[in-house]
């Protein structure tokens, strides 16, 4: 089959949605690339799927996901009980009636020339609503390691995929070579843009002369931010501490409202990231594989203080296999990891070293150039066949 070419502007649908920060960041780091190479050459149209279209209750997933994932040992017999080729197809065929409708509704409300989907649960409904004359479909793995069958649609025209045990991943749930694409998980370009550590330091009014630690919990502000914070701050009292609550409002006003033995800086949701990765001297974070990312291609060495069981346990063992970070589970664990790190800096350099040799900070690059290729444009026909 060939697609027609557009004699219009090409416009690209991007299937994400805000549980958690990841997807949306990932996307728009691919975005981003596309605007500066092809600006004014295509249209974009974003769906928070789950907002916009899915059925109650799946549409309240972005809000109902920081408090879900709260319930770890649920939230891992969830994501084992559906995960699995057989049992995923399973799955997807016993809601496909229930969620037919909307599936139905989103194909028709947004005519697209290409698809990009960076969400692990929408490419099979979407898929099966668009029918056999479709647009290319591209899916981009924001997982790093422990991938859900989801991902893995066989129909999918191309799987980016951000690391080798991913690729075989993709592979083992019946992908084939040709469909796979090891290109990495993209971040956004100001993360690989140079900046002078102090001179940030100074506009962010950071301390110049104490390590400085920044604690992230994913876009959410989840796991035990606020007492792995005061932790961090009672055993290391020569350091400044950036506390990011993300959108967890209540965290960051118990954060402000606390009495702090060290300075402290806390921020709600910020775009300050890729600044804040440039002056800090240890990230400690949730095991997210987006933050992840970002600090390998900032060279910002990270201990791990907690994870979403299921889908982010790789994570763990990916940061800790390569020397990129350690895992210390637990506040005071957290806080000794920290300590140990300020006694022995070499330790910290050389988990920053690791973070650079395995960092794809070409990810986003590639994988525009490679959505560019299979976009159908005027004066280029498509390339599927
Ligand atoms: N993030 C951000 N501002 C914040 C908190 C988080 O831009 O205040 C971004 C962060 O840089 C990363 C994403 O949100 O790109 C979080 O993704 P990750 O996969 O680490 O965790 P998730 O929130 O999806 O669980």
């Amino acid at each position: 089959m060939k697609l027609s070419r557009p004699d219009r502007t090409p416009k690209i649908l991007v299937l994400f949605s805000d549980t958690g920060g990841g997807h949306r960041s990932a996307a728009q780091a691919v975005i981003e690339v596309l605007e500066e190479k092809h600006a004014g050459e295509f249209a974009l149209d974003m769906v928070d799927v789950f907002k916009a279209y899915a059925p109650y209750p799946l549409n309240r997933m972005p809000d109902l996901y920081p408090a879900m994932v709260k319930l770890p040992n649920l939230w891992r017999l969830g994501y084992r009980m559906f995960d699995g080729r057989r049992r995923t197809e399973v799955v997807m065929d016993s809601v496909w009636p229930w969620v037919r409708p909307a599936a139905k509704q989103l194909v028709r409300e947004h005519p697209a020339d290409l698809v990009l989907c960076v969400h692990p649960l929408f490419s099979a409904p979407v898929l099966r609503a668009l029918g056999k004359h479709r647009p290319p479909f591209i899916t981009v793995v924001t997982d790093l390691v422990t991938t859900p069958h989801y991902w893995f649609h066989r129909r999918v025209d191309v799987c980016v995929v951000p690391t080798e045990e991913v690729r075989r991943n993709a592979l083992k749930s019946g992908l084939s070579t040709d469909q796979v694409k090891l290109l990495g998980l993209p971040v956004g370009k100001r993360f690989l843009q140079a900046g002078n550590k102090m001179e940030i330091r100074k506009r962010l009014g950071w301390p110049l002369d104490r390590p400085m630690i920044l604690l992230i919990g994913g876009g959410e502000g989840m796991g035990p931010l606020y007492d792995t914070a005061q932790s961090i701050a009672t055993l290391n009292p020569e350091c400044a501490l950036a506390v990011i609550a993300g959108k967890n409002d209540k965290l960051k006003q118990r954060l402000e409202n606390a009495v702090w033995k060290i300075p402290v800086f806390i921020y709600g949701f910020t775009k300050e990231m890729p600044d804040f990765m440039k002056a800090a001297d240890i990230l400690v974070t949730k095991a997210g594989p987006g933050t992840i990312s970002e600090a390998l291609v900032s060279g910002l060495p990270m201990i791990l203080y907690s994870r979403i069981p299921g889908q982010e346990d790789g994570n763990v063992r990916y940061v800790v296999e390569e020397g990129a970070g350690r895992w210390a589970p637990g506040a005071e664990k957290t806080a000794k990891a920290v300590r140990r790190w300020i006694i022995h800096p070499s330790f910290k350099e050389s988990a920053a070293a690791a973070c650079l040799r395995i960092a794809r900070p070409r990810a986003a690059n590639d994988i525009a150039d490679l959505i560019w290729e299979w976009l159908p444009q005027a004066g280029k026909d498509s390339l599927k066949s």
